[in-house]
């Protein structure tokens, strides 16, 4: 069920606001989103707010540097990003999100240690 979900960074310096459902919600395996430790959810930029914080964003890039790994330059947590499979849209943190209990989501994998082969398994 959609509804609107509050999320920040952890010092609370980056705040944002998202319209969503939680039914897509993917873990990915591949070398900076398992230190990350994030669990993904890519939306529309239409669902999307950045209600605080834009100037306490830094921007990690790498490799391809398609991807635009934002983070909170304070507390270092990433909240969102702009990701590679999809740079026109955002990609949350659902760890970000407030009151979201992990344990009860359905959590799709990403095999993203093979990214070219499991980037077609996105599309819908
Ligand atoms: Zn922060």
């Amino acid at each position: 069920m959609e509804r609107v979900y509050e999320g920040a960074c952890h010092c609370g310096q980056v705040r944002f606001r998202v319209r969503t459902d939680l039914s897509r919600v993917v873990d990915c395996n591949c070398s900076i989103c398992t230190k990350k430790g994030i669990l993904h959810l890519i939306v529309d930029p239409a669902q999307f707010e950045l209600t605080q914080g834009r100037d306490a964003l830094s921007t990690y890039t790498f490799g391809t540097r398609i991807a635009k790994h934002t983070f909170c330059a304070t507390c270092g947590i990433h909240p969102f990003y702009m990701p590679r499979s999809h740079p026109d849209k955002i990609d949350v943190n659902v760890r970000c999100l407030e009151g979201v209990e992990i344990a009860d989501l359905k959590v799709t994998c990403f095999d993203g240690r093979h990214w070219e082969d499991a980037r077609s398994t996105l599309d819908e």
